[in-house]
């Protein structure tokens, strides 16, 4: 595998300013647009939301088309450990899915609460959407 890249990358050297040019031009303007876009599957079938589903869990087909969720939900409940911050989020197209609330602590989370996505995937890789609360929450002065 390395020695057949070894020549592809001597090539691109050839020509910095029409490798760099590409790079720019398909990878910047797309790129912040497209985390935050949170997409899910829909049953050809049936039409039940599912996300990332092999089979449909409401007939079994395994037939799906994709679309594009505005990325509002509602919090379910916690998953794992409290510092984890991680919730099932109910989106409004009908999927659930686990997301990682950020910008709050975990406390501060309730059942109930609006959140909207900010990224697709976590930074470190969990694969794991972040979502934030879409209503402002007040400093905690007295929770005891
Ligand atoms: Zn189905």
């Amino acid at each position: 595998m390395l020695q057949t890249e070894i020549p592809e990358d001597t090539e691109l050297g050839e020509t910095p300013d029409a490798a760099a040019a590409d790079v720019t031009a398909t990878c910047s303007p797309a790129a912040p647009a497209g985390r935050r876009e949170l997409f899910f599957q829909r049953c050809r079938w049936c039409g039940t939301p599912a996300y990332r589903r092999s089979f449909c869990r409401a007939c079994g087909a395994m037939a799906f088309s994709r679309e594009r969720s505005a990325g509002a939900g509602v919090v379910l409940r916690r998953n794992g450990h409290a510092h984890h911050n991680t919730w099932f989020v109910a989106m409004d197209e009908g999927f659930n899915l686990l997301c990682q609330v950020t910008g709050a602590a975990p406390f501060v989370v309730a059942v109930g609460a609006r959140v909207t996505v900010v990224r697709v995937v976590a930074p470190s890789g969990q694969g794991v959407p972040v979502v934030e609360l879409a209503e402002p929450v007040r400093p905690p002065e007295r929770w005891w």
